[in-house]
């Protein structure tokens, strides 16, 4: 458990400092604005689509470490995948962090989403980590913006 915890550390520290697909895109066909306020993250959230295929997504805002770390690995996860799997993802996730989902023994497509688990363990924590999520699900669904409480 200690290595998990390592890894999710290293992971955080990383992506926070250095996000990935940290960028606006230009006449994105959608975004949403997502608000944590119990955290005071704030972050947009770009999609391109493609016949149905997330062709880019990106982010912009600030937030926590988790936020951004967990933004960023959202990005990176759902580039290229269709709109049905990118919500398959966003449920399997919220399951995740919410503790509904055992993402060892039921079937998931999470893969290295899974260093989120630990989250679970702090109430507060799992709407950092789900933030990105919810806003890329507004964005899907045609919503301007979506705040967690
Ligand atoms: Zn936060």
């Amino acid at each position: 458990m200690s290595e998990l915890n390592d890894l999710y550390q290293e992971v955080i520290l990383d992506h926070n400092k250095n996000p990935r697909n940290f960028r606006e895109i230009a006449d994105a066909d959608k975004w949403a604005d997502g608000n944590n306020p119990l955290c005071g993250d704030a972050l947009r959230v770009y999609v391109d689509l493609e016949d149905d295929k997330v062709k880019d997504v990106s982010f912009k805002g600030s937030g926590c470490a988790i936020s951004k770390a967990s933004a960023s690995m959202m990005t990176q996860v759902v580039k290229g995948k269709s709109k049905d799997e990118a919500e398959t993802l966003f449920d399997e996730f919220h399951r995740m962090v919410l503790g509904t989902l055992d993402e060892e023994t039921e079937e998931n497509s999470l893969g290295k989403l899974k260093i989120f688990a630990g989250v679970r363990e702090f109430p507060a924590r799992v709407k950092c980590a789900s933030l990105s999520w919810h806003t890329l699900n507004a964005a899907l669904h045609g919503d301007d913006s979506v705040t967690t409480e």
